[in-house]
């Protein structure tokens, strides 16, 4: 038993250094260097998954193509776009490579409040390449390897966070493995990590950051701003170099928010349960750059749109071989980042911005989405406050959750005035006293029950 495992981890580790190399070197790398390396990437993952995924041969067939067919980057166009609905409602026997095993992989679940949640699987090696990516993301974020950073995020009111201790991070803490081994490895390498749930208490946080002194915090926007607040008081404040906002949708001012209330550098960061980290901004803060390994498409009817427009994001995976993602509409609004070399270096390509998540809208009563950026926007310029929550149950309608506050008569009707302002009269709107109570599952500003097509 002991070998099998030592082996394990030393593959693992061997290849968590090895992506790690390889990725810095990326942002060094010419536009012609990274796109050969693409191409070449595209080429192989097409022929890999015409022979081994029976869903992708399938598409592939009614298309009329074959791998050979791939020349340039370009002939990507060629192949279908997939929406997420339609690959998620296939048998996993469709959609899973052939040629691989199951007993060594990780499951991760995409959560949606609209449809069923469904499973993603990512090889064991692709596990590995995320791992990595996170150490490189930290390194860009100009997070030295010996500098401490801590991860607050939700749990679950039923899971208890650890009072101490080091956890496993994220992605590997899934992960259902045979032997022990693999899940040793990176809780070793990542001795400077700390998990936090928030399900604590603000007070309990507070003393956690003020202990653990992190030199950087990596979190959601509303955790962030909720820490910021509570920390405004305590003298001396504990230094937090760099902040990142994962997994909500923000806004320039609530960046701005954030910034005063913890004096810290602030980063955007986009992904997706299927990817992991899709983009990053860097240190010249003009816009996100993509990840060398996915490439991302926005498009707006089926056509490619310039820097500055907004469009769909459609993205193809070139690493993870268990489960390819090729043309993967993720249902995802983006704006296109400049075209031109970005300040820090990288020529990777750039977003500007994420303008919605597929549920982070409010559906018109004709089918019509307005994203939540929007909504947001609006509201915290018109009004001026900035926690809200609003949902959008499937019938249509709408409630508004506000927190007890000073003329919250007043606030209540403005954003009533908004919102029917965005979806027309007829739309009801009720408005509640929100407690503020942050445990419910993945807090959204604004989301949508409401399926659409
Ligand atoms: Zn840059």
């Amino acid at each position: 038993m002991f070998p099998v495992c030592f082996l394990q981890e030393a593959k693992m580790l061997n290849r968590i250094l090895y992506n790690y190399i390889k990725i810095r070197r990326r942002h060094t790398f010419t536009v012609k260097e990274l796109e050969q390396e693409s191409l070449w990437k595209l080429k192989r993952l097409v022929r890999y998954a015409w022979l081994n995924v029976p869903f992708y041969s399938r598409k592939m067939r009614q298309a009329g193509l074959t791998p050979d067919e791939i020349h340039s980057l370009d002939d990507l166009a060629k192949l279908p776009i997939i929406p997420k609905s339609e690959l998620m409602s296939q048998p996993k026997s469709e959609v899973l490579a052939h040629n691989m095993h199951l007993w060594n992989v990780l499951i991760r679940h995409t959560t949606g409040t609209t449809g069923k949640p469904s499973k993603i699987f990512w090889s064991n090696a692709y596990a590995d390449y995320v791992t990595a990516l996170r150490f490189v993301n930290t390194w860009r974020l100009g997070i030295g390897l010996n500098q401490k950073v801590m991860n607050i995020e939700f749990y679950g009111p039923q899971k208890i966070a650890p009072s101490k201790g080091y956890r496993v991070p994220n992605p590997l803490r899934e992960v259902k493995k045979a032997t022990i081994g693999p899940w040793v490895a990176p809780g070793l390498m990542s001795f400077r990590w700390k998990k936090l749930g928030f399900q604590r208490s603000v007070e309990e946080m507070v003393e956690e950051v003020i202990r653990f002194k992190p030199a950087g915090v990596f979190s959601r926007a509303s955790y962030l701003r909720k820490l910021g607040k509570a920390l405004e008081s305590y003298a001396p404040r504990p230094e937090i170099n760099k902040v990142l906002i994962t997994g909500e949708i923000i806004t320039e001012s609530c960046k701005k928010d954030i910034h005063a209330s913890l004096g810290s550098e602030v980063f955007e960061t986009y992904g997706a349960m299927e990817f992991g980290s899709i983009g990053l901004e860097c240190a010249a803060h003009d816009g996100l750059h993509l990840q060398p390994h996915l490439i991302v498409e926005v498009l707006k009817d089926g056509h490619k749109v310039g820097p500055g427009e907004s469009g769909e994001v459609v993205i193809t995976n070139l690493e993870n071989t268990l489960m390819p993602f090729i043309r993967y509409k993720l249902g995802d609004i983006a704006v296109v980042g400049p075209s031109d070399g970005c300040e820090c270096g990288s020529r990777l390509a750039r977003l500007s911005q994420v303008v919605g998540r597929p549920q982070e809208v409010l559906v018109t009563p004709a089918g019509t989405r307005v994203y939540s950026r929007e909504i947001i926007r609006t509201i915290e310029r018109q009004v001026g406050v900035t926690d809200f929550q609003i949902e959008q149950n499937e019938a249509g309608d709408i409630r508004v959750r506000l927190p007890p506050c000073h003329g919250f008569e007043v606030i209540k009707s403005d954003i009533v005035h908004i919102l029917k302002g965005f979806l027309g009269e007829g739309v009801p709107i009720s408005c509640e006293v929100w407690n503020q109570d942050f445990r419910i599952p993945k807090y959204r500003p604004v989301f949508s029950r409401r399926v659409v097509a």
